[in-house]
């Protein structure tokens, strides 16, 4: 095999530490190791929190002047499943047929590996950036999120240090690197709806109120009208009824009530305040107040956008410059931690192609890495330039 590149080497390195979360694994020492050798000042930040399993995370930055890039991620990876069924195993970061295999090859130690070889390769030729670099990895993004990144950006305040511009290095690309820069994401919001009834015999329906039936006009008045047409960019809302739970085994009996569970992404039309308030509006048009509850989750993933200009620019132009490629500016896809990032300043996202995330055998192209490792060099040399 010929030898691999610092972004390839280091991207094994981090799959052959099992990190499923929370475990660490030792992926962090990994790359605080490597940082510290580049000249990175490190700090681990384990964080705990009642009903959660305690977190390791780490903070890396060099330099102390602005502008302050810092490039987020996450070190923790899903379950691989049934290791069986992969064509290696799924720590052993085995290079088959030029792609690299192994649960978090896309999302995300491969995009972490990439930023981190490009920042070493930066100082290591200049010493130092004209401005600071930093780090913000996690190892809890794929579990409760509750013990990570949240808690970095208040530990980062309290210290008082602000980044300008932050990338997180999740796979946005659906099909081939360059495809795609997230600018923003959806927020999402989770509601659930009791409908009240009578319980009765279903021969005598004049002595019952049968949930069923409000249960119906309800669900309409959600869905019936669309919550908004999308904005400049943003898709439209939408609203998915994602169950309807009676739990009636009786054939011959009325219920006493049903549950409604849905869930809305939402684009920057709305705050989960404004959200909460137009859906109540809906169902008592349907229905007077007394035949439904409404409850919701906690709201911590709300709508987000960093509007284009100067930073996206520079990060589209290395990726076009690299790849041939122009990135589309995107908001669409689930959520990310970007969503906390973006709460202390601008954030994009870019990293590999995320066909396989998740999936039993997760890889990515080692020219992926490379390329990406190259993208990312490009924005460094650009933004302190
Ligand atoms: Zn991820």
């Amino acid at each position: 095999m010929a030898e691999t590149s610092p972004g390839v080497a280091l991207t094994r390195e981090l799959i052959q530490k099992p990190s499923v979360t929370p475990a660490d694994a030792g992926a962090l020492d990994i790359l605080e190791t490597r940082l510290r050798a580049a000249g990175f000042s490190t700090q681990r930040l384990p964080f705990s929190d009642e009903g959660t399993p305690d977190i390791d995370n780490l903070y890396a930055r060099i330099g102390d002047s602005a502008p302050y890039l810092l490039f987020a991620g996450h070190t923790d990876v899903v379950p691989p499943g049934d290791s069986a069924k992969w064509r290696a195993d799924p720590f052993a970061g085995e290079i088959i047929d030029g792609e690299l295999v192994g649960r978090g090859a896309a999302d995300m130690k491969g995009g972490i590996a990439a930023f981190a070889a490009a920042a070493c390769a930066y100082v290591e030729k200049r010493q130092r950036p004209k401005g600071s670099i930093g780090f913000l990895i996690t190892g809890d993004e794929e579990g409760p999120a509750i013990n990570g990144t949240i808690k970095m950006l208040e530990w980062l305040k309290q210290r008082g240090e602000h980044f300008d511009h932050a990338i997180v290095g999740e796979p946005t690309n659906a099909q081939m690197l360059g495809d795609m820069i997230k600018i923003g994401r959806r927020g999402s919001l989770n509601g659930r709806l009791v409908v009240r009834g009578v319980q009765g015999h279903v021969a005598y329906p004049q002595r019952a109120d049968n949930p069923v039936g409000h249960l119906l006009a309800l669900c309409a008045a959600l869905k019936d009208e669309p919550l908004d047409s999308g904005t400049e960019w943003f898709d439209a809302s939408n609203l998915e009824i994602t169950s309807i739970d009676i739990g009636n085994a009786a054939t011959n009996v009325i219920p006493a009530e049903a549950v409604v569970r849905f869930n809305i992404r939402f684009n920057d039309n709305w705050t989960p305040e404004s959200l909460k308030e137009e859906i109540r509006r809906r169902l008592s048009s349907a229905r007077p107040a007394e035949k439904f509850e409404l409850a919701f989750d906690p709201c911590n993933a709300l709508s987000f956008i960093t509007q284009p200009g100067p930073f996206t620019e520079l990060v589209a132009g290395a990726i076009e410059a690299e790849t041939g490629r122009r990135p589309e500016f995107s908001t669409s896809g689930g959520t990310s931690d970007a969503r906390f990032i973006a709460r202390y300043g601008p954030v994009v996202e870019f990293g590999l192609v995320g066909k396989t995330m998740h999936q039993i055998d997760e890889r990515v192209a080692l020219t992926d890495i490379d390329r990406l490792t190259a993208i990312y060099a490009r924005i460094l040399e650009t933004y302190f330039g």
